[in-house]
């Protein structure tokens, strides 16, 4: 039986196995850049540079694809509790700076997302608002379009007023 005498030679032929999976930590912070855009409130984002624009990203962790934020959040504060949302507190998608973030749960979530569709939305005075109510039903084919037009402003915002996601506590 041939023997090997290096190392080399050992790994080579399969005799020692070696394990070349690096750190969560290091793969995370390889793909970081700590100069983001700078939030008036917050300060500096720190993004995910894999991505651009609107989106999270994703890298693996034990196999499974997972947000990076919520790496961020894993690295800086430990575990998230199952069902726990981990949110933005600087509205952008790309951003891990652990300041950034907060935990919230489905309600937190909803009301993060109304938020911030709240900010997307035009403005509507509370006539508009109870006009589109009574006028739009989202399940005809169109109506949202034709309400839309009859008011001049953008199909989501009458979108966000039928579905109860922007204007809600408009009565
Ligand atoms: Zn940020």
């Amino acid at each position: 039986m041939k023997t090997y005498n290096s190392l080399y030679e050992s790994i080579k032929n399969g005799l020692i196995i070696v394990n070349c999976v690096s750190s969560l930590p290091r793969r995370f912070w390889a793909k970081v850049d700590k100069e983001g855009p700078i939030h008036p409130t917050h300060g500096q984002c720190w993004v995910w540079t894999p991505v651009s624009g609107g989106r999270y990203g994703k890298l693996k962790v034990n196999d499974r694809w997972t947000r990076p934020h919520r790496v961020s959040w894993l690295l800086h504060h430990g575990e998230i509790t199952d069902g726990l949302f981990v949110l933005h507190r600087c509205d952008n998608k790309r951003c891990v700076n652990p300041d950034h973030l907060f935990l919230g749960d489905d309600d937190d979530n909803k009301k993060d997302y109304v938020a911030k569709g709240f900010k997307q939305n035009q403005r509507l005075t509370r006539e508009q608002v109870l006009w589109i109510r009574e006028n739009c039903d989202p399940s005809v084919s169109g109506d949202i379009r034709r309400v839309a037009s009859v008011l001049g402003v953008n199909e989501r915002t009458v979108h966000g007023v039928v579905t109860d996601r922007s204007f809600v506590n408009v009565r």
